[in-house]
């Protein structure tokens, strides 16, 4: 199954796209780690995202489209993969929707985590990951709201979205997603 995960940060995205990819046994792809790798390895690409990252402005389409479609030829994507963190822009989902098109692979399922931006300050100022002040966190829940949030609308008019309030526990989250797992199963 080829599942898109979207939510703004701090909403439970990586936890959960882990376990249900875990359950699934499909590969969990998350860009920003993708990105953080090849900038703690200091690759050609690290080098140029770097700025991005630090400032929790996105970094450009081009650039993390080619990256994922690159990682879904590998062989652990034949049975699907769980993307978190892609697309985030309106232009990378056409983009990324063109390609699997063009490989006859659509996606099968899009989630959204709704979750209140007050809750999501309070768990993100918790986190305290690298990237995790308050001015990157803001700039990435604006960045979210600006440029991410209309793929609910674009996911939604294709039939293939299912919003789950984030704001329970985390099994409570889970036993969502896997509700919107088993419907797809069942229309498939
Ligand atoms: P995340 O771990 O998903 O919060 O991503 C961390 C950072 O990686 C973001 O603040 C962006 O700078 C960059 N990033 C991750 N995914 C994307 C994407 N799909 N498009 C552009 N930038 C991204």
């Amino acid at each position: 199954m080829r599942i898109v995960f979207l939510g703004p940060p701090g909403a439970g995205k990586g936890t959960q796209a882990s376990r249900l990819a875990g359950e699934l046994d499909v590969p969990h792809l998350s860009t920003g780690e993708m990105l953080r790798k090849e900038r703690e390895q200091q690759t050609k690409v690290g080098l140029q995202v770097a700025d991005y990252l630090d400032q929790g402005q996105l970094v450009p389409d081009e650039l993390v489209l080619g990256i994922v479609a690159d990682r879904i030829t590998f062989k652990d994507c034949d049975g699907g993969y769980i993307l978190d963190g892609f697309p985030r822009t309106l232009h990378q989902a056409e983009q990324f929707d063109q390609h699997l098109a063009t490989c006859n692979t659509p996606l099968d399922l899009v989630v959204e985590l709704v979750i209140e931006q007050g809750e999501l300050l309070q768990r993100l100022m918790k986190r305290g990951r690298g990237d995790d002040n308050m001015a990157t966190i803001q700039q990435r829940l604006v960045s979210y709201d600006k440029q991410t949030s209309p793929l609910t609308e674009y996911y939604s008019a294709q039939q293939v979205l299912h919003s789950v309030d984030a704001s329970g526990t985390m099994d409570r989250v889970y036993a969502a997603l896997m509700a919107a797992v088993d419907e797809v199963e069942k229309q498939n």
